[in-house]
């Protein structure tokens, strides 16, 4: 491959999936195996098609010979089944009985494969849910090891020539990421890969920063470059000048200093210095982020997204098998309090299987509460295991997207009939289980002081309240500009929300992505929430201001906001206000 020239200081942005600064050299993956694609003698067709089952198999052995590498390693068990989807890809129908077609009508083994590997990277590239279509990595992964079985072309070692370096790969299989000698990597870049992808996944729980989406970079580097990734912002630089990489360096200090310090506040309560307790809490997208929750000292879990159990598969999840998760969750929560959201599904969040209707509208489609009032038979089995987890640990329950009274009557009857049902069968669940909702609509803005009257909590989830209050489709980034949180009208939305909760003496928590923001903390806790919950790495971050502030100076801060027109004049006196009173922190950005 022709390289693209390089010069001093080159920066490239892409997306950075696990924070972190590394400085170093190269390690560059890119030895992709060659195609050649040709045809064959009909008599040449029964010894092709050995040959590929016979990579099959081999590429079988090779899984399961790191799967046993892999559960030695405790840190990485629980990702074992990423080596079962690879071990299931390598029987899949379309791929296998789809290449030895190809092989029958005459093409020889690598080439029928590579043809299927591009049909099914195409049907993959249709589906617009992200989750989804990533998982196409999964498909090109076992694809390219049976293409370097077929072709020669070796395994691709990782950290095995002694030095620490950082890794760059088109791509980088999740096999491939868990047979890393982790001492030896300092980063990884890839060309390819999404937020959720499985590098994202395991780069977060190795703690190595990672940037991926970069696109081209493997065509721009070589073996033994120097590079700069700084994975907190998604940028790398390769071959940096003798000035960046001063300021670099100086930038790897601060963060590791921060995160050394950051770990006194992991044993520390969440008080304010006026003595308010307002719990920090972790979300979850997926089951082993409560593995995150638990080092960053987490309490409990404000958010638990149940659409990830129903993503990827052809049915959704039993009754049985929602349990057992929930259970799992509880027992790993140790006692804590876990949030458990029923079915968040349509909009940006989409799940093929469950046959959604194609709407114009998603976002204000059949979504949500809406699709599980709709679907009730899915929506009781989640009911019924939600409720009889609430018997292995502290759950409460929070349904997503209220936007009427109606609607939450309606959840509360039917688990009502549901705990009717459990006793008359005699199974064991917490009759005191509290019952919340998302506060995330407009209506639900407006009307909270009745549906305060409905439940035991509020929870607001900023992310939709934002995009539902401003018009402006979360998702899109051509109108990105206009999501604000700052907006004067999304401080008066949180504002009218608290306080109906806090006349109706139920509790209040913010668990969209703002609760996370160290910078908005005084203005929350000035608002009269409760609760935060975040992202369970920022919980450090966010506790270390809490400890610092007192309510009494966020409700006066919050008045004069209130006050404001524009949300540039409301982010010049929160940044003004935090720049003062805790300048080691705002003065000067750290990182
Ligand atoms: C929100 O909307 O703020 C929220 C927390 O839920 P989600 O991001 O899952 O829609
Ligand atoms: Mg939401």
């Amino acid at each position: 491959m022709e390289k693209i020239k390089v010069s001093e200081d080159t920066y490239l942005v892409g997306i950075g999936v696990s924070p972190g600064i590394s400085v170093g050299e190269i390690c560059l993956l890119d030895q992709r195996p060659m195609i050649n694609q040709s045809l064959i003698e009909p008599a040449e067709v029964d010894a092709e098609l050995v040959r590929f089952q016979q990579a099959v198999d081999r590429a079988r052995e090779q899984l399961e010979k790191i799967k046993q590498a892999v559960s030695k390693q405790q840190h990485l068990r629980e990702h074992l089944y990423i080596l079962d989807t690879h071990l299931l890809i390598l029987e899949d129908e379309m791929l296998v009985d789809g290449t030895k077609k190809a092989i029958r009508g005459q093409m020889n083994a690598e080439g029928a494969l590579s043809q299927v590997l591009k049909q099914l990277r195409a049907l993959f590239d249709k589906i617009d849910d992200e989750y989804l279509r990533e998982r196409h990595s999964d498909v090109d992964a076992v694809g390219e090891r049976l293409l370097r079985i077929l072709t020669g072309v070796g395994e691709r070692s990782i950290g095995k020539n002694g030095q620490k370096s950082l890794v760059v790969a088109h791509d980088l299989s999740p096999a491939e990421t868990m047979q890393m000698d982790r001492s030896k990597i300092l980063g990884f870049m890839t060309d390819k890969g999404g937020r959720t992808s499985h590098t994202a996944i395991l780069a977060r729980s190795l703690n190595i920063p990672a940037v991926v989406g970069l696109e081209s970079i493997t065509s721009m580097v070589s073996e033994g470059m120097s590079v700069i990734i700084d994975g907190s912002n998604g940028v790398v630089i390769l071959k940096p000048s003798e000035e960046t990489l001063k300021e670099y360096l100086q930038r790897k200090k601060n963060y590791e200093h921060l995160e050394l310090e950051l770990e006194n506040y992991y044993g520390l309560p969440s008080v304010t210095i006026d003595q308010i307790y307002i719990p920090l809490r972790g979300n979850l997208e997926i089951a082993s982020d409560i593995e995150q929750a638990k080092k960053y000292a987490a309490e409990g879990i404000g958010l638990y997204r149940t659409e990830f159990l129903y993503l990827g598969r052809s049915e959704p999840p039993d009754e049985e098998e929602q349990f057992k998760a929930y259970c799992k969750i509880l027992q790993q929560a140790e006692g804590e309090l876990v949030t458990i959201r029923t079915l968040d599904i349509g909009g940006d969040k989409f799940v093929p299987e469950l046959n959604l209707a194609d709407e114009a509208n998603p976002a204000m489609g059949l979504r949500a509460i809406r699709f599980s009032l709709h679907e009730g038979h899915l929506f009781r089995i989640q009911l019924r295991a939600i409720l009889r987890a609430s018997s292995c640990g502290r759950v409460r329950i929070l349904f997503p997207m209220i936007s009427g009274v109606a609607e939450i009557r309606a959840c509360k009857q039917i688990l009502s009939e549901i705990q009717s049902e459990l006793d008359r069968e005699g199974v064991a669940y917490d009759s005191g289980l509290a019952i919340g909702i998302m506060i995330e609509t407009p209506s639900a803005v407006m009307i909270a002081p009745l549906l305060a009257q409905e439940v035991d909590f509020f929870s607001i989830g900023t992310n939709d309240l934002i995009q539902y209050f401003l018009a402006v489709d979360r998702g899109n980034e051509h109108v990105a500009y206009l999501y604000d949180p700052l907006h004067p009208a999304i401080l008066r939305a949180l504002k009218a929300t608290c306080d109906a909760a806090n006349s109706a003496g139920i509790e209040v928590c913010i668990c969209g992505e703002m609760a996370g923001e160290s910078l908005y903390t005084l203005v929350l806790v000035g608002l009269g929430l409760h609760e935060l919950s975040m992202n369970p790495a920022c919980v450090p971050r966010v506790k270390r201001v809490l400890r610092q502030i007192s309510k009494q100076d966020g409700e006066l801060l919050v008045d004069k906001l209130l006050s404001l027109s524009t949300s540039k004049e409301v982010s010049i006196m929160i940044e003004n206000e935090m720049r003062n009173r805790l300048p080691d922190i705002f003065a000067q950005p750290l990182i």
